[in-house]
């Protein structure tokens, strides 16, 4: 196929089926509760569906005891089990791979654990603060960055002191901004989310608050009618989903994305660059288009963070250049991510950008476009004495 029939057949939306789980109703697909308590969790509830690979088989057993594996019917549905390099398929179920961990690789890529002031609450940055509400997620992906914390079978626990956080950002003036992340906060009660929103909205100098979400992707039957009407009574407040790969964004889950949109909430994606999932200019050139037809921004494109077990997902970072390289300038300004490294330990999101500048000397830029002509940008030079006093000297000799 051509890179143009492969993008054909990444951007249109369709709509999930359901033929694996014969007998649920329409009714029952329709309810995330229904969708929760029937996710894939075990190997034999795996196995009874599709066909393993010898690697897929010995992941399950091996790093399942680090990283739960847990997929929702929804999600699950959209593996092509024909396939071993699905990329749906790649993102949640285990493979060996996973229980190896590279020598450069950390249970706490980010070093988040050395900047909690309070369990649960992250405060790298001076303004803003992000605040870990949840260790569960609807589904379980295998590189996640905070594994050592969520699904809760691995050897840390998350340990939210929900008073104690709330009295730090009280007295902390400097946090106008809380990230509310984990684990998924949109897997809590209606209830409970409203009584954290409005008791962050109780503080007068936090201006913004954003929550983080896989759950639009992983369980779109989440996002009701009601969520929504609560969200939007603690505007402004936006939202980042996280979707890696076109084929995620199916018809359910765009009707979910514009619910949300249609409550007031300003939309946003971050992507994790995956190797052999969204690797290339094609399919993150589909997933951005895709995203902005259902009224999503594209955030950031992070750069897979050192956790442990990840080094087969992981890319080298002249790859992630690339894909910029081949967005920018090629199409629409919105629809590009800005491409970042996590600085390894605890450095807080680096921008990383294709070089465009070509010689920077003072007075004058030596800059390339997308179509690599070159160009010189001088700076502004004030301008010269001598031209001032004949432009006065104009007015004196004048008429008027
Ligand atoms: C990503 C992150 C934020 C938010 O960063 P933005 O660039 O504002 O999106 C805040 N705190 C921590 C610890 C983070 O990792
Ligand atoms: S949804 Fe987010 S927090 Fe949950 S497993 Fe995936 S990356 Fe980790």
């Amino acid at each position: 196929m051509t890179d143009e029939e492969v993008y054909d057949r990444l951007t249109g939306f369709h709509p999930s089926e359901m033929d694996l789980w014969p007998d649920a109703s329409r009714e029952q697909w329709q309810d995330y509760r229904w969708q929760l308590k029937n996710r894939v969790s075990s190997l034999s509830a795996l196995e009874s569906r599709m066909e393993l690979s010898q690697e897929e088989r010995a992941g399950v057993l091996l790093a399942g005891q680090k990283l739960a594996m847990s997929i929702t019917p929804h999600f699950f549905q959209l593996i092509d089990r024909n396939d071993p390099d699905c990329p749906i398929r790649r993102q949640v179920i285990p493979r060996i791979e996973e229980a190896w961990s590279a020598p450069e690789e950390m249970a706490d890529p980010c070093g988040e654990d050395r900047h909690m002031p309070v369990p649960g609450l992250v405060h790298r940055y001076p303004d803003r603060v992000l605040f870990l509400v949840t260790d569960r997620c609807a589904s379980y992906c295998r590189y996640c960055t905070r594994s050592r914390v969520v699904s809760g079978v691995g050897d840390q626990q998350l340990e939210i002191q929900w008073e104690s956080a709330f009295q730090y950002l009280e007295k902390n003036t400097a946090v106008r901004d809380v990230l509310l992340s984990g684990g998924d906060p949109l897997l809590l009660s209606d209830d409970k989310l409203d009584r954290i929103l409005t008791r962050l909205r109780s503080i007068p100098h936090i201006q913004f608050v954003r929550i983080g979400s896989r759950i639009p992707i992983f369980l779109p039957q989440r996002i009701t009618p009601e969520l929504c009407a609560m969200l939007q009574k603690h505007h402004p407040l936006f939202l980042s989903i996280h979707s890696n790969h076109p084929k995620e964004l199916t018809t359910e889950v765009k009707a979910a994305l514009e619910r949300l949109a249609n409550a007031g909430i300003p939309l946003g994606n971050q992507s994790v660059l995956l190797r052999g999932i969204n690797d290339n200019a094609t399919v993150q050139r589909a997933l951005v288009h895709k995203l902005l037809m259902c009224r999503v921004r594209p955030y950031y494109l992070y750069q897979c963070d050192l956790i442990n077990g990840s080094a087969h997902l992981r890319t080298p970072v002249a790859t992630g250049l690339e894909i910029i390289e081949q967005l920018r300038g090629h199409t629409t300004g919105y629809g590009i991510p800005q491409y970042v490294i996590d600085g390894p330990g605890g450095g807080g999101k680096i921008p990383i950008n294709p070089e465009y500048i070509l010689s920077h000397q003072p007075g004058r830029i030596i800059l390339r476009n997308y179509e690599n002509e070159v160009f010189e940008y001088p700076d502004p030079q004030p301008i010269p004495q001598q031209v001032m006093e004949e432009l006065y000297s104009q007015i004196l000799t004048s008429n008027h």
